[in-house]
């Protein structure tokens, strides 16, 4: 095996110390620095003559009495390497990847190492090594937000931006298992447009999706509570959640629905109806505090209430109670 004199080798653990693309830097017992790589000059603005020999903490004042002088004592006396939580130290070291940085106070995220370090003959020393973590850190966050994103628009309807049918079959569930536990009423309205075909027969596809975005936020705009929910059902057809609301205020709820629906003054020649206004039929089905059903059946109700509306005439509301 070729062997380089002992000198070269030096050099050459000089050359790697100096190339390698994370910090290192070495304290003997004392808690001196003997050694503060390239990279550590590069990102800290102190040079060797300013650190080499010095006191580790009176050149990095901000880490006494902190996790990493913790972590120094961990090795120095009790032989142990620490590996600094991410989480609880992010950037412990004053070290910054430009001026420009720097001028900001802006540091680089450290994943901090701290390895005891056994020297022939003399008292043991310690290896602190610092890695620039800050891009993983920025790729996390932007993942984190990404999957934000995402969440929201899994749960909201692409056309009109209000919950979606998933958002709607989650909420269902949950408030009715809410309303079940807590011996609450639980109100559900089915709202459907009147005579939609014929309002995209008549004015086109188009302009039957800007009737569905301009009722769908007026009637999600109604809503006072935060746990109310209107959903896009399907098609053209609405869904509200009402918790802890019995059949007059479902009743009363709807009545002003249905109100503000023909207040829009969407016009629509085709409605069958005198005013050419689109207008909106409700069902209401709710679930008594002593007469608790399955969702299903609730649904169920408010879907055939809705039904009635239509066969009454359209523009109306009816309720059911669900068995
Ligand atoms: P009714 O009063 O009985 O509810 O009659 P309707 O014509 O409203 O009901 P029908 O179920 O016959 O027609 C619903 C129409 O809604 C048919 C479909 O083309 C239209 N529609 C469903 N989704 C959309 C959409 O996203 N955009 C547009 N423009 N139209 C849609
Ligand atoms: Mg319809
Ligand atoms: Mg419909």
């Amino acid at each position: 095996m070729h062997t380089l004199p002992a000198s070269d080798r030096l050099n050459l653990l000089q050359s790697i110390l100096c190339a390698v693309n994370i910090g290192a830097v070495v304290l003997d017992g004392e808690r001196r620095i003997v050694l503060w790589n390239e990279w550590m000059i590069r990102h800290s603005g102190l040079t060797n003559d300013k650190v080499i020999g010095s006191d580790f903490f009176t050149t990095c004042p901000g880490l006494r009495g902190g996790r990493v002088d913790a972590a120094i004592q961990q090795a120095l006396y009790n032989n142990f390497p620490s590996l600094l939580s991410q989480t609880l130290n992010k950037a412990p070291f004053a070290l910054y990847s430009n001026a420009l940085a720097a001028a900001r106070h802006e540091r680089i995220q450290q994943a901090v190492e701290v390895t005891p370090i056994a020297i022939e003959g003399a008292p043991r020393h310690c290896l602190i090594q610092i890695n620039d973590v800050s891009i993983a850190v920025a790729r996390e966050k932007l993942l984190r937000e990404q999957t934000m994103v995402l969440r929201s628009q899994t749960f909201s309807d692409g056309l009109t931006g209000i919950a979606n049918r998933r958002h709607f079959d989650v909420a269902m569930e949950k408030e009715h298992r809410r309303a079940k536990r807590g011996g609450t009423p639980l109100s559900l309205l089915m709202i459907d447009i009147d005579h939609f075909k014929a309002y995209n027969d008549h004015y086109g596809h188009q302009k039957g999706d800007q009737c569905l975005i301009q009722v769908a936020a007026a009637l999600a705009g109604m809503l006072k509570r935060p746990c109310d929910l209107m959903a896009r059902y399907g098609g053209e057809e609405f869904a509200m959640i009402l918790p802890e609301t019995d059949v007059e205020q479902a009743t009363m709820m709807a009545e002003t629905i249905r109100a503000r629906a023909q207040e829009l003054g969407i016009v629509h020649e085709r409605s069958g109806i005198d005013t050419h206004q689109v207008t909106v039929s409700i069902g209401i089905a709710t679930q008594k505090v002593d007469a608790p059903v399955e969702m299903e059946a609730l649904i169920g109700a408010a879907d055939r209430a809705l039904y009635q509306a239509k066969r009454a005439g359209r523009n109306r509301i009816a309720a059911l109670v669900p068995a």
